[in-house]
């Protein structure tokens, strides 16, 4: 039996979705910015396609931006509205469990660029503390990244909160890393001003994503060259797998409608089961998380032996951390952020998964668990 759980780090193509990416290569390879019909069929293809995506997520097609994805995405979301909009203000908010695509710019933002910068805690369920965020609202602030769903535990984020406690404050701009919650929840674009996505999560092609910017906002160009047809993003268009991402996020939200249920009991019964391997620790809250990721630790356990184990027995899972606690780089961010015991936070194992599990898959998955319990030690 294989067990791929690690559908939050990449998924497969979809299988529509991969025959219409083979006829597009063997049929067209014109470039969006031709002018002839080379490059006008691919342009009305993605057209179409970035068509199909706003009305599969309820949005308005020219406040679509395709990009390489969700690092990019969060990239030109952060620095490009900190450098536009600096003149209205100093103070950037976003969280302390972001993804490092989004940590990382806050941290060039504040050493380069002197931004002040405030890293909103979380509870021990990964969710931000409303209060704190309040305290901070000023009118220095000129915006707010918070993404929809961590990706290490699965948390969903209360963004229509956010954007209550900021509706007295029109200048903020507010960010939201969806990656990890398109296909899994219903997304409010209305109450987002940019979100941020990744095609290779939602069994699109790797290297492909949209940026989502309401027209009201304007973004500092961070890759220039000829705009083409993306004024946000010079350059010739991937646009194959920008096409073909409209049919992977139109059955992967179809599938998800129709599976929900069964991945939240997939989730319940691989929780309940764990919970009763003594080594085991639980970091996922059922009760606020989307039933697609299950995270664990196995204190003094090492979370890099314990994956290889499970890869030999062909389940594979990931972890965000690796062996030394002495190094700051190991521990789980959002763990720690949780204020998870550095035991806790340096040994976590994370399952996810986008197909509901059988029986029989929680069975091998609980047993070659155990399996590997009893001869590994750290
Ligand atoms: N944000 C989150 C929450 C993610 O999980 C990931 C992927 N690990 C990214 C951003 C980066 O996405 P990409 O692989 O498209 O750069």
């Amino acid at each position: 039996m294989e067990l791929y759980l690690d559908t939050a780090a990449t998924t497969n193509i979809d299988q529509e979705a991969k025959e219409e990416y083979f006829h597009l290569l063997n049929t067209y390879y014109g470039s969006t910015g031709s002018l002839h019909q080379f490059g006008q069929i691919p342009l009305s293809l993605e057209t179409q396609a970035r068509q199909k995506i706003a009305h599969l997520l309820k949005i308005n097609a020219e406040e679509i931006f395709f990009n390489t994805g969700a690092t990019e995405g969060n990239n030109y979301a952060i620095k490009g509205s900190a450098l536009q909009y600096k003149n209205r203000g100093n103070t950037l908010i976003t969280t302390k469990v972001e993804h490092p695509s989004v940590l990382e710019c806050f941290k060039q933002l504040e050493k380069d660029f002197h931004f002040h910068v405030i890293y909103l805690d979380v509870n021990e369920k990964g969710i931000i503390d409303m209060q704190q965020l309040k305290q901070h609202l000023n009118n220095d602030v000129i915006l707010i990244s918070i993404m929809y769903v961590n990706h290490e535990v699965g948390s969903i984020m209360p963004l229509s909160e956010v954007r209550k406690a900021i509706q007295n404050f029109p200048k903020i701009i507010l960010h939201s890393d969806i990656t990890q919650a398109i296909g899994k929840v219903e997304i409010d674009f209305s109450i987002l001003d940019i979100a941020t996505m990744s095609a290779h999560k939602i069994h699109g092609i790797k290297g492909s994503g949209f940026l989502y910017k309401k027209n009201k906002v304007t973004l500092y160009p961070l890759i220039n060259g000829h705009p083409a047809h993306n004024a946000l993003r010079a350059g010739t268009a991937n646009w194959p797998s920008n096409v073909v991402m409209a049919t992977a996020l139109k059955n992967t939200l179809s599938y998800f409608r129709t599976t929900e249920k069964d991945l939240k009991a997939t989730q319940i019964a691989l929780y309940k089961q764990l919970q009763e391997i003594p080594e085991v620790i639980l970091n996922t809250s059922l009760d606020c998380s989307i039933p697609n990721i299950l995270n664990f630790s196995l204190v003094h356990y090492n979370p890099e032996v314990i994956i290889r184990a499970l890869s030999y027995k062909q389940i594979y899972v990931s972890s965000r951390s690796v062996c030394s606690a002495t190094k700051k780089d190991s521990v789980s961010s959002t763990l720690y952020a949780m204020k998870k015991d550095m035991d806790i936070c340096v040994s976590s194992i994370r399952l996810s998964y986008d197909t509901p599990l059988s029986a029989d898959e929680i069975h091998y998955f609980i047993s070659s668990l155990k399996e590997v319990i009893q001869t590994t030690r750290k």
